[in-house]
């Protein structure tokens, strides 16, 4: 059995005044019967984690390859976790796009991210050109082996399918498609890390998720919950999709 997750990205959204929505959060959906994780811009995650308490986990949203080093303006895995993060989003297509970072630049962080101690969200996801195209599984396929190190966990590992032409656009795959795409990525996982990682992974859909259509979402078939972007920044918007998973 999976316990379900919604997990927010706020991307570089984020001052000390929106610990606030954080604060909020907790105390109304703290007690939520899933795993509720929060990803700010670094420069909050200290005092987000003091906030939350123990009630949502914190995590960061990049990391680098390397435990220390001459990398100006980056961050490393064990800094993250030193700052109280217990979870890393890797691959989001922003920082695969603005970043160029390859499979393999993501499989590389990952793998930093957990010897440090840290859980995974590992992102994918293909573009509207390789969708219309008919290569969504292909794409898929290529970015679940070349971005997942080998050695994962279910504990360590929680995968994103985020399609890129979905993400902040209010577009939304069709419940066939997002279905499609997550028993695929499960199959993927059977058939790598068999039956005792594969089926205990938990697959997240993110793109555009919503208060309104969270709940159909939840109900497609290998969808463990959600990464959410623009509707986890307000902790009632976050909180209705929480209550639609939990
Ligand atoms: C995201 O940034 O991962 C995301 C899914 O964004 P949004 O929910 O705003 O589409």
């Amino acid at each position: 059995m999976r316990r379900k997750m919604a997990a927010g990205n706020w991307k570089m959204n984020g001052l000390q005044d929106n610990l606030a929505e954080l604060d909020a959060l907790a105390q109304g959906y703290g007690d939520a019967e899933c795993d509720i994780l929060v990803c700010p811009p670094a420069t909050l995650i200290n005092q987000a984690a003091s906030v939350s308490g123990d009630s949502i986990a914190i995590g960061g949203q990049d990391c680098h390859k390397a435990v220390t080093g001459a990398h100006t303006g980056d961050i490393s895995a064990q800094m993250l976790k030193d700052a109280g993060a217990t979870h890393v989003i890797l691959g989001h297509s922003e920082r695969r796009e603005d970043h160029d970072e390859s499979d393999t630049d993501v499989r590389l962080k990952a793998r930093a991210a957990i010897e440090a101690g840290l859980k995974v969200v590992i992102c994918m996801g293909e573009s509207l050109e390789e969708r219309e195209a008919n290569n969504t599984l292909d794409i898929i396929g290529g970015q679940l082996a070349g971005s997942i190190p080998d050695q994962v966990t279910a504990e360590n590992l929680i995968v994103a399918y985020e399609p890129i032409w979905a993400i902040g656009t209010g577009k939304v795959p069709t419940l066939d498609q997002i279905g499609e795409v997550h028993d695929f990525i499960r199959a993927r996982l059977v058939r790598r890390y068999g039956d005792g990682v594969g089926l205990s992974t938990r697959i997240l859909y993110g793109g555009s998720v919503k208060p309104d259509n969270a709940a159909d979402i939840f109900g497609v078939s290998n969808v463990d919950g959600a990464l959410v972007g623009g509707a986890s920044l307000k902790a009632k918007d976050f909180g209705q999709i929480i209550t639609a998973l939990a």
